[in-house]
């Protein structure tokens, strides 16, 4: 028997139009170095429908891909919008990717439109002739002039292109399972994989994103979305926004610590996200220019463990709660939070919130040993984290220029229709997931696991230390032990030894690392994670000034 509801497909048409109008007077809020942006829900749908009229006259009639290479902006929420809403597929290119990369994501792709900002013109001119089914490119908020392009590619300026075209625009009811928009993957290791999201998906994902116990976002709400929306869709922030009327602000290229605290006193949003080393260098600034940012109810932080020492710094200094998240660009990317559960409070209730949190009912997750076998969630077994749900990942994207195939499912990352995460941790029996590492960067000293995450937090609850990275290396006696790169704040002084005594109450003995080096900064990859690989093979080739301790 099947159920007698209407089949109404859960589309980002409906996204658009619902938010556009009934909460229209909310405001997308864009930073610049002048006066900020300010511009409506009302006009963002109408500037999506003259973008979605404009891409049709230039060829986009289907499930073309149609790429953006922005900063956080009204743009780049429009182009959110009126590509999905339209049929096509959006592509976010990573800013930061290196050059050969960048060349393989959008040729594998397909990109055939790449709206580009004026400011990083100049960034993908240099790879435009190797893009090899680019047709045009749009330039927002810059000189369309600007930019040379190669034999094929015609440039327009986005504001030109817009103006041309009506402000209404026939949205088409979209099948929920089809392509909306497609993120490659940051790894550091191999080609960029392509995680193709659907409307369904991204449907499903914006109301866990809005539920109470998820990142709780609501029409009260005006959210500072400083993680990138070339990376992992913003963590859904654009789309949730939409769907309940929260305004957004997005900092454009303004992300330093002195300009977003700058957005903070200005805009006063209730709500930011962001990953932990922007609010590193956030929290820095503070301590040096003091600022009330109370009016934040919330900030979700995640990409990255978060060190509990931030979480208080957060909390004591300025009555801010931290709520931490896990994620990955396969999961769309919210995976779990940490909400502490009814009935704790003080010392028990920080230990839920330290943890990466709880998954949502449409999130199964499982830890898998070596040998292939599921463990128990008991608080200690240790496994590779699998997870299952409608907004996680099935197979990556295949180049097919002909059309036809979807997917490709990769052994490595997929596992009986769940996805593998690469990441390494436990679960307590109500569900509490702490990650110990992600499986390449576990430390495997004397046949015993050392948690490379565990001792980063330990050391970073130093008053001195900025950040701290740990990376295992080679050791004749042990296999390998911890290596310990720190970033000390400006104008702290202190020792390997003194940091190793600091950890004495804190870690293991056998794990208290006797390697140490003292760096100007810890390598970030394209989206401002540790890069322990380059840090691996800065060690291999002798460029760290390592002390030794006894
Ligand atoms: P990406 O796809 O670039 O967003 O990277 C996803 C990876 O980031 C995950 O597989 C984790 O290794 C890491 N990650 C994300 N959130 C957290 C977190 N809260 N704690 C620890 N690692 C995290």
């Amino acid at each position: 028997m099947l159920g007698t509801m209407q089949d109404v497909p859960l589309s980002l048409s409906q996204l658009l139009r619902y938010g556009a109008s009934t909460h229209g007077a909310s405001e997308v809020v864009t930073w610049t170095d002048a006066e900020p942006r300010r511009e409506t829900f009302a006009q963002v749908g109408e500037r999506a429908a003259q973008l979605a009229n404009a891409l049709r006259s230039l060829g986009i009639t289907a499930d073309q891909r149609v790429a953006t290479f922005m900063w956080n902006n009204n743009e780049h929420l429009e182009a959110y919008l009126a590509i999905p809403a339209m049929g096509a597929v959006l592509h976010t290119l990573n800013i930061r990717l290196f050059p050969d990369q960048l060349i393989f994501v959008a040729n594998h792709a397909e990109d055939e439109v790449i709206i580009v900002d004026g400011t990083l013109v100049p960034l993908l001119a240099k790879q435009l002739p190797e893009l090899k089914t680019v047709r045009h490119v749009i330039v927002a908020n810059g000189d369309a002039a600007s930019l040379e392009a190669p034999d094929g590619v015609k440039v327009h300026s986005y504001e030109a292109l817009l103006a041309a075209q009506p402000t209404s625009f026939d949205w088409p009811e979209i099948d929920e399972n089809s392509a909306a928009a497609m993120c490659y993957t940051s790894g550091t290791t191999g080609d960029p994989k392509g995680v193709v999201y659907s409307h369904r998906s991204i449907w499903l994902h914006s109301m866990q994103v809005c539920m109470t116990d998820g990142m709780a976002l609501s029409q009260a709400d005006k959210a500072l979305a400083i993680v990138p929306q070339f990376h992992a869709m913003s963590w859904g922030l654009p789309y949730a926004a939409f769907m309940v009327g929260a305004s957004l602000v997005m900092p454009d290229r303004f992300l330093q610590p002195g300009p977003i605290a700058e957005i903070l006193a200005t805009e006063k949003p209730t709500f930011a996200a962001a990953v932990p080393t922007v609010w590193q260098g956030l929290l820095q600034h503070l301590e040096a220019n003091p600022q009330d940012i109370s009016h934040l109810r919330e900030v979700v932080v995640g990409g990255s463990a978060v060190p509990p020492a931030m979480m208080h710094t957060f909390a004591e200094e300025h009555g801010v709660p931290v709520l931490h998240a896990w994620g990955m660009t396969e999961t769309s990317p919210l995976g779990s939070v940490a909400r502490a559960p009814q009935g704790t409070s003080g010392e028990q209730a920080w230990a839920y919130r330290y943890t990466q949190g709880r998954f949502p009912a449409s999130v199964r997750a499982r830890l898998i040993d070596d040998s292939g076998a599921e463990l128990p969630w008991d608080g200690e077994s240790v496994g590779e984290l699998e997870v299952r749900g409608p907004w996680i990942a099935s197979a990556y994207h295949v180049s097919s220029p002909a059309g036809e195939a979807t997917g490709t499912v990769d052994p490595e990352k997929f596992h009986d229709g769940w996805l593998r995460t690469g990441d390494v941790g436990h679960i307590t029996p109500d569900g509490f997931l702490t990650l110990t590492d992600r499986s390449k960067d576990v430390i495997k000293s004397g046949g015993e696991w050392i948690s490379s995450v565990e001792l980063e937090n330990s050391v970073m609850a130093h008053p001195a230390v900025a950040e701290a990275a740990v990376i295992g290396i080679p050791d004749e006696k042990w296999d390998e032990r911890p290596l310990v790169a720190v970033v000390l704040k400006e104008g702290e002084q202190v020792s390997a030894a003194e940091l190793r005594d600091f950890l004495g109450d804190k870690v293991a003995k056998w794990q208290l690392p006797e390697n140490w080096t003292f760096v100007d900064e810890v390598p970030k990859t394209s989206v401002g994670k540790f890069d322990k690989k380059r840090l691996r093979t800065a060690n291999a080739e002798g460029e760290l000034e390592i002390t030794r301790l006894a």
